[in-house]
């Protein structure tokens, strides 16, 4: 107990020390550290994924997400404070958690709405993360519509193509009907 208790101070201290390096501030916020920590554990259980992470809070002016290789996985404060339901937290860890079950090398920060071909990838593995999972796969969407919306005009026209495109891509695979989760 003593050393699960003090591997878990030390993964903290660790994801505070990142978040620092980002220059952001760190949040410690027992409960909501909880709920992510459950949603994290009912996803990677109901899947082969058997991968090491850390989830932190972060203070960031930005509804996202992002993770790391070194298993950190941090959720911006905005975002939580901007979701619908706890399905749409669920589904931003289970494309997280996709990405660290690749075990990518690079030691990159890798971001929620970032723009490249991973992105298509860790998509459709959170998609079957969630359906193993039993959580509503038009989650993804709908966060990831959220923060489409969010980011408003401040992206260039390209890269707010490519965002609809992977929102495209998720409804198809989820036969949902991509129209209804756009608001604008
Ligand atoms: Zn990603």
């Amino acid at each position: 107990m003593f050393r699960r208790v003090l591997i878990t101070m030390v993964a903290l201290a660790a994801l505070a020390t990142t978040a620092r390096a980002m220059d952001f501030t760190y949040v410690d916020d027992h409960q909501a550290l909880q709920t992510l920590n459950t949603l994290a554990d009912r996803l990677t259980q109901s899947t082969r994924i058997r991968v090491p992470y850390h989830i932190g809070i972060l203070n960031y002016p930005e509804l996202n997400a992002f993770c790391n290789s070194e298993g950190q996985i941090f959720v911006t404060r905005k975002l939580l404070q901007s979701v619908g339901s706890e399905e749409e937290i669920a589904a931003v860890l289970a494309h997280e958690l996709a990405h660290l079950s690749r075990r990518f090398s690079s030691p990159i920060v890798r971001s929620f709405s970032a723009m490249d071909g991973d992105e298509f990838q860790a998509d459709q593995v959170g998609l079957k993360m969630l359906n193993r999972a039993q959580i509503n796969s038009g989650s993804l969407l709908m966060v990831l519509s959220r923060v489409t919306t969010a980011w408003g005009d401040n992206i260039p026209k390209s890269q707010r193509k490519i965002l609809e495109k992977r929102m495209k891509n998720i409804a198809k695979k989820a036969h949902l009907n991509y129209k209804d989760f756009v608001t604008a």
